[in-house]
């Protein structure tokens, strides 16, 4: 088992990566620098035939990956993690030009690959064994075969290696397409990948969005591990249904925030403000609807005002910035309807313009809509960007009937000194990761995944191995 010929890394040039080699193409694009709105770096959009290609090079390696021990697989695994450690700065800096992130923040993203290999390298394939007088009953994991990950612009290097690793882990081959919209940091991992693992384990193909379909619909693609929107991910599982694909969708949500009558007002004001306008909205679990008790409204809404003031955005070369643009001109439209209908309807605007200011880039301040209606726009759809509305409540049984009155079910969060008190609502949230006293912070020890239209399954921890593999049962019995 030799690694690939890829050797040498140019992190200004770049490739899809198929059997193990570089390819081009005659088609190319750019990614769009969101703090400058200037082209970045040519990218090759892979064919139909690229995306064939790499699949038959995933089905000619699978048996051989598949067949590895898989002390062998963590070994490679971990050697890749090393490799990756040497390059942190390289990819942090390519990290803040396609996505515009704030250094230290797209440093967290990077440094999130290594952790996120060595957790998935401690856990172990489950099995069970069931014994009576008759017989003996083994439940066994096997992997699937060639996978397909598809990747949204968000964090296109975290969502890459969260499906990368376990699907190598548990002895599947995976093709990936990054987000075209951040295609840069997707294509350099996986080209860095090749120096440790054989020709055909771990490939990427760049491209737009028929390329994901295209690997949706190829027959001998066993899994689709898919993060994106609600709406592609129907389309994902409708294409998959025709070969009867495994999917696993992380979709969008709509996460709520209660806010108990018992907290410390000055202390977790900030930290809800945080969850709202991490990444500047760009995160699935953000926080996208805050609802704080009546009798503390007024002075909590106050001090989230305040330090949304002191928040600096801009370009990552500021080292002060804790929020960048907007990812790209699409989503940057897309928010500013949020803005425009707001202003329409004659919200009131806690902070924030009504209309952002034009810039250079897609900067966007961060906004806060006081107490809009139910049926508003802002409280019912996922921005997606740097705005949230927040509302007071007073029965505790009808908030979290307001909470849960969404078709999504990602996350939400829970506030309030009185732990079981908080934990007790946590329970009542219909929602894949509910946090108490935290903002939503996924990790790879966990499974992820939404219920209701925020996707189907889940990845990431012990449980997310499973995803990735099929249950084998041997009846063996006793003569
Ligand atoms: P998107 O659905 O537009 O695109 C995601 C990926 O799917 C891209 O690589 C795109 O090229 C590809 N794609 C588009 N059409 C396709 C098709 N028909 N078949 C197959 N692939 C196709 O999403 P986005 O705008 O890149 O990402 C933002 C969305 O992703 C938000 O809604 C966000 O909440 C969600 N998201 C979810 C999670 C999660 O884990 N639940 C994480 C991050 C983002």
């Amino acid at each position: 088992m030799s690694p690939s010929k890829v050797s040498s890394l140019d992190f200004d040039k770049f490739y899809n990566i198929i059997d193990g080699e570089q390819r081009g193409s005659k088609n190319i694009h750019h990614g769009v620098n969101p703090s400058t709105g200037e082209d970045l770096w040519e990218v090759p959009i892979a064919t139909e035939q690229d995306c064939n290609d790499a699949v038959a090079a995933a089905k000619k390696a699978f048996p051989a990956w598949r067949d590895t021990p898989i002390a062998k697989r963590k070994e490679l695994l971990m050697k890749f993690a090393e490799l990756f450690g040497q390059h942190t700065a390289e990819f942090t800096q390519l990290l803040c030009k396609e996505s515009g992130k704030p250094q230290k923040i797209a440093g967290i993203e990077v440094g999130g690959v290594v952790g996120f290999i060595q957790y998935h390298c401690a856990l172990d394939i489950p099995e069970e064994k069931f014994e009576d007088d008759e017989k003996i009953v083994y439940t066994e994991y096997t992997p699937l075969g060639v996978c397909g990950g598809i990747i949204p612009w968000n964090f296109p290097l975290i969502l890459s290696i969260g499906k990368i690793a376990p699907a190598l882990l548990t002895g599947n081959t995976i093709v990936v397409k990054p987000s075209p919209f951040t295609p840069y940091t997707g294509l350099k991992l996986v080209e860095l990948a090749q120096q440790i693992f054989p020709p055909g384990v771990v490939q990427a193909v760049g491209g737009n969005n028929e390329l994901g379909a295209q690997l949706t619909l190829h027959p001998d693609v066993a899994k689709i591990s898919f993060t994106g929107s609600i709406a592609t991910g129907k389309k994902v599982m409708e294409a998959s249904a025709k070969t009867l694909k495994r999917v696993t969708l992380e979709l969008g949500g709509n996460d709520a925030s209660i806010i108990l009558p018992d907290v410390d007002i000055k202390k977790v004001a900030p930290e809800v403000v945080m969850g709202a306008f991490q990444n500047s909205g760009q995160v699935c679990v953000a926080t996208k609807r805050i609802y704080i008790h009546e009798s503390i409204y007024q002075e909590f809404l106050q001090e989230m005002v305040n330090f949304t003031k002191s928040i600096k955005v801009g370009p990552p070369e500021d080292g002060d910035n804790l929020l960048g643009p907007v990812q790209n001109a699409m989503q940057y439209e897309k928010v500013k309807g949020f803005f425009a209908d707001s202003k329409a309807k004659g919200y009131k605007f806690a902070v924030g313009e009504p209309e952002p200011q034009p810039t250079k880039g897609f900067f966007i301040q961060p906004t806060i809509i006081d107490n809009p209606p139910n049926d508003s726009r802002i409280v019912a759809e996922e921005p997606f960007g740097p705005i949230v509305p927040t509302q007071p409540w007073s029965d505790l049984d009808e908030v979290i009937a307001r909470a849960n009155d969404t078709n999504t079910g990602l996350g939400g969060c829970v506030w309030g000194k009185d732990v079981e008190k908080a934990m007790a609502v946590a329970r009542r949230i219909e929602a894949g990761s509910v946090f108490v006293n935290s903002w939503e912070k996924p990790t790879p020890q966990a499974v992820f995944g939404g219920h209701k239209e925020s996707g189907i399954g889940g990845e990431w921890g012990k449980t997310g191995l499973l995803a990735f593999m099929n249950a084998r049962v041997i009846h063996c019995y006793k003569n």
